[in-house]
């Protein structure tokens, strides 16, 4: 059996959905089930404008072109994220420059940003990891300051919030995954959200291969051809049908994940207050969503034991990202500006426990124990 790291979220009415695209025919993009996504989103989270995408990469792929990245470009992050966050500006031929962290919540250290500014800055790019907000307003006063545009990568925090305002309706751009291991899913799939109106044209268009077909097919042109650079952005309408049926249960899939969140949190403050681990820190004004679970142990050496120690009880457990300036494209493609006192020390502590939606209690339960025998 074992308890498995992730386990993809299956309703159960996913199905109905898809058997119905299939006997309308009509499995490419932008019908029925995407429009119901967009409408959902949109209405949801209050943003003037969503798109499906294939994935969170190719929305990161669309804002790096939206936000309009020439070479020697320079756009700041942290280097404790996901490949894509980099990746997608490197592509439109972007300087990577990395700041550090902060410890309590892993994500980059908002104080640090104004010193990464150079004549050349064009984009900030927060990431919120496991759904916990970054200090946003300290990120948007920097940015309105210097000109700078703010892309979310939100790819783990979809439905979770900071001073009550959803994650990806902040920055003039965001992007949400729905990929398996994310809250909501299709398998494979993502979405750019614009709340920055005057990029919606273009956002339409570039998803659009470059073309102004979305316009035709609304009637507001007679004919559509190549107007700008893009490519094909948007997904088949099986995914959007599969993830229509996860949205409408979106509260249901929240509630769970964080009971499951809350369990861990409860079972395993006795190890913290023995000083055996760290445990994640949610800053007032932020809600997240459960999106995951990790503890901090001492260093790389112990976190390799329990990892052992759990597989050996069937308990599969992860560390997440490694540096991105430690790696060989980051060499090439970066620079960390400022010390790195936290990114490399604290994501060589960090273990991700199993969390899935309708994770059973007696698993949990089952998963806190050993961690306590290992302490023992
Ligand atoms: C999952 C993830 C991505 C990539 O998502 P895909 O949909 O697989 O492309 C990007 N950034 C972060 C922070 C992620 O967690």
């Amino acid at each position: 059996m074992g308890i498995n790291f992730n386990r993809p979220t299956v309703l159960g009415t996913e199905e109905a959905y898809l058997k119905k695209v299939l006997e309308k025919q009509k499995l490419s993009g932008d019908a029925e089930f995407t429009q119901k996504c967009h409408e959902w989103f949109e209405i949801q989270m209050n943003c003037p404008k969503s798109l499906l995408t294939t994935s969170c990469s190719t929305a990161l792929d669309m804002s790096a072109i939206l936000s309009e990245i020439e070479p020697g470009d320079e756009v700041i992050m942290s280097s404790f994220t996901f490949v894509t966050t980099a990746n997608s500006f490197v592509l439109r031929g972007a300087k990577v420059v990395f700041v550090d962290i902060r410890p309590d919540t892993m994500n980059l250290n908002e104080e640090l940003i104004e010193e990464a500014i150079t004549e050349k800055t064009k984009v900030i790019v927060p990431m919120h990891y496991a759904g916990v907000a970054c200090e946003m307003d300290t990120i948007q006063t920097i940015a309105q300051k210097h000109g700078l545009m703010i892309v979310e990568d939100a790819a783990q925090a979809v439905m979770s919030k900071y001073k009550g305002k959803y994650l990806g309706t902040i920055g003039d751009l965001a992007t949400y995954s729905f990929h398996e291991t994310k809250n909501y899913t299709c398998g494979e799939g993502g979405l750019l959200m614009i709340n920055n109106e005057q990029l919606i044209e273009r956002a339409e268009i570039v998803r659009e291969k470059g073309t102004d077909r979305s316009k035709f097919f609304r009637g507001e042109i007679d004919k559509y051809s190549w107007v700008d650079i893009g490519s094909s952005y948007l997904p088949s309408e099986l995914n959007a049908a599969y993830l229509y049926a996860q949205l409408q249960k979106a509260e249901e899939i929240l509630n769970d994940r964080l009971k499951t969140w809350d369990l861990y949190h409860e079972g395993l403050k006795a190890l913290e207050a023995k000083g055996k681990i760290e445990l994640p820190h949610i800053p007032k004004e932020c809600q997240h969503n459960g999106h995951l679970f990790y503890i901090k142990v001492e260093d790389i050496d112990e976190r390799s034991e329990i990892i052992e120690f759990l597989k050996l009880r069937d308990i599969h457990s992860v560390f997440h990202y490694v540096p991105l300036h430690s790696s060989k494209a980051g060499k090439k493609y970066s620079r960390f500006v400022g010390r790195d006192k936290y990114t490399t020390k604290d994501s060589n502590r960090l273990i991700r426990l199993p969390l899935y939606y309708k994770m059973r209690e007696e698993d949990v339960e089952y998963v806190i124990d050993n961690i306590a025998q290992f302490f023992e």
